[in-house]
């Protein structure tokens, strides 16, 4: 039995399809979110990976910012709940999870067996987000995906001390007009963020195993500075930004399960 989870982010819309809630069948990314094609899209291209039409699905949850315009899903779930699911289901020794995405950031801390016992979120300001990282990349004119190459070449980061995501802009750019060395400057952009998001995680309180999900995972300069920062090993895995779609399969299995013991038909 396949079911299908879809979290349709802010900048990015990610699809995950599960063989028996246990498999991970297929997965789907494109860098466009809510209120484009981009979810549509990564749903058709997730099917396709997967070999599968849409009447093998028995059940689709959305999540994310834009989960409720979804119109093929059966049933939405708060990305609180998926990111918990999905981190838990790939490393079940996970007790802290740092949620970085395009537009908002989440420390949840999980119980032994998974369930959500605390969380704290960032989603009123752009810094401590990836937004803060893409318009600093836009401004230094390099691919967000290339700002780990920077960071980590650093030895000595730059402070940025604009907290403000407008001021720390002209910041970046007076610093640029100064000759300042770019790996510095892209190490102190990664550390400004990490230095917001671990204040959360620090209020949030910090368990090991700790693992970063969301697309700003992937920037080996803020796991580090955020490690660096919390005095703990801050991992990840490839799949981080996937880890919602995947809590949301998770949870449509459950749906399917839930209906099968009470002998409700799906
Ligand atoms: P959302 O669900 O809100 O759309 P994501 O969890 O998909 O957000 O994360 C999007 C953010 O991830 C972007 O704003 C960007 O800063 C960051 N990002 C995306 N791809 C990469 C990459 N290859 N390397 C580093 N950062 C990335």
């Amino acid at each position: 039995m396949y079911t299908l989870g879809i979290d349709i982010g802010s900048t990015t819309s990610k699809c995950v399809i599960l063989r028996d809630g246990k498999e991970i069948v297929a997965k789907s990314l494109v860098v466009a979110g809510t209120g484009t094609k981009g979810p549509k899209q990564s749903y058709e291209e997730v099917l396709s990976a997967a070999g599968l039409n849409e009447s093998d699905i028995a059940f689709i949850m959305a999540t994310g910012y834009g989960r409720t315009t979804f119109e093929k899903m059966n049933g939405e779930m708060s990305e609180l709940s998926c990111h918990g699911k999905g981190v838990f289901f790939a490393n079940p020794g996970c007790r802290t999870i740092i949620d970085i995405g395009g537009q908002d950031a989440k420390v949840i801390s999980l119980t032994d067996s998974g369930s959500i016992s605390n969380f704290v979120m960032n989603d009123k300001c752009a810094a401590g987000t990836g937004r803060f990282l893409d318009v600093m990349a836009g401004i230094l004119m390099i691919g967000v995906e290339e700002l780990e190459e920077y960071a980590l070449r650093s030895a000595s980061p730059v402070s940025i001390s604009s907290t403000c995501t407008v001021f720390a802009e002209s910041e970046v750019i007076s610093q640029l007009s100064k000759n300042v060395n770019k790996d510095d400057l892209v190490a102190g952009i990664c550390g400004s963020v990490a230095s917001r998001v671990a204040a959360l995680a620090k209020r949030a309180g910090i368990k090991e195993e700790v693992f970063m999900s969301g697309g700003v995972a992937q920037n080996g300069g803020v796991r580090a500075a955020l490690s660096k920062e919390l005095g703990v090993d801050v991992k990840y895995t490839d799949d981080a930004q996937y880890m919602g779609a995947l809590g949301a399969a998770i949870a449509a299995f459950h749906e399917i399960d839930k209906g099968l013991q009470s002998g409700t038909d799906h």
